[in-house]
């Protein structure tokens, strides 16, 4: 018997999974994949103006997002500087990856959370109260409450040119059987449209069509715990303490980098690399950002 479970390991579950579990709370987070826990969809980015400012809220209120971007950012922008302070927002790119790695490592070192992977079909309900959850495989598990952060999944259609199939997000399942409840216990079920830009191969590419969009030159946080509260960015904590977690051995947060393309390997560079260029598929690991504008 679980305090609070908490249904969808995405953005929101996490927050909802460690808010709880740091309230004393004994929870439960269940997700479909934990390898795809606070996994992005599309854009692997945090910020721009309505995310970046609801990040540094939840960040306010002792949350996590902010300091995972933070740690695991390649490139890091104040959009709108021209204009008023109003619009101005961060927004980071990630190491999508890292970043999921990152944030299940925080979820498996936070006490009182238990982690499952299963997927839930049902919830339990007993005198017009959610009482647990049912999984697919059949398992019940018992709450007090139930938080359901299921993002795109509920009853989710992918839409591919003219085809239309069933899907929570590209390769993975939707969440049929719980859409169903919802409908059974007398919600509106509705759907919400989302769109994600082609993925392109590098090498059909003229970049030399393209302008590079440079990082801040300066060092910019979403998180308020450093630098302004005098705290040590993570970066420099971990090059004095050494990695948080030897299972993980997360490099700190990556150097901000210009980048003009990032491509997946110096292989699928379609010009010759210049020697600047050079140094940066040297050093980083499946990343290459160009430090040269694209000119021909
Ligand atoms: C193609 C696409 C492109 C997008 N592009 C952007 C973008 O560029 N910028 C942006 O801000 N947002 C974008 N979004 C929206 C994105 O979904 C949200 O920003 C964000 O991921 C929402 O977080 P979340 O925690 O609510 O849900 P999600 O990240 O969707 O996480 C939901 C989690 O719940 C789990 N789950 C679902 N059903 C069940 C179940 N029955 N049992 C167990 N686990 C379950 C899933 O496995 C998943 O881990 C995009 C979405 C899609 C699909």
């Amino acid at each position: 018997m679980y305090d609070v479970i908490v249904v969808g390991g995405g953005h929101a579950g996490c927050e909802a999974a460690m808010a709880a579990a740091r309230m004393g709370m004994r929870t439960l987070l269940i997700t479909m994949h934990l390898d795809q826990i606070a996994y992005m969809s599309c854009n692997p980015s945090i910020g721009g103006p309505a995310k970046g400012h609801l990040v540094r809220e939840i960040d306010a209120l002792g949350g996590e997002m902010a300091r995972a971007i933070d740690r695991t950012a390649i490139q890091i922008r104040l959009l709108n500087e021209s204009k008023g302070p109003a619009v101005r927002a961060l927004r980071a790119q990630a190491d999508k990856r890292l970043y999921s790695w990152l944030m299940k490592m925080e979820l498996e070192r936070t006490p009182n959370l238990d982690l499952k992977q299963e997927r839930i079909e049902d919830l339990v309900v007993r005198g017009g109260r959610v009482i647990g959850v049912k999984t697919g495989l059949g398992n019940i598990y018992g709450a007090r409450a139930v938080v359901v952060t299921t993002g795109t999944f509920l009853h989710g259609r992918l839409i591919t040119g003219e085809t239309i199939r069933p899907g929570g997000r590209a390769g993975e399942a939707p969440a049929t059987g719980l859409s169903a409840t919802f409908r059974r216990l007398g919600f509106e079920v509705g759907r919400l449209k989302t769109g994600t830009p082609p993925r392109l191969d590098a090498r059909t590419i003229d970049f030399s069509q393209t302008m590079v969009q440079p990082g801040s030159t300066v060092p910019l946080y979403f998180s308020f715990a450093y630098p302004e509260a005098g705290i040590e960015p993570p970066e420099n904590l971990i090059a004095r303490l050494g990695p948080p977690n030897p299972v993980y051995p997360l490099p700190p947060r990556r150097p901000k980098k210009p980048c003009g393309g990032a491509l997946s390997s110096p292989a699928t560079w379609s010009t010759p690399m210049r020697p600047s260029m050079k140094s940066y598929a040297a050093t980083s690991t499946g990343l290459l950002c160009t430090t040269a504008p694209f000119r021909p």
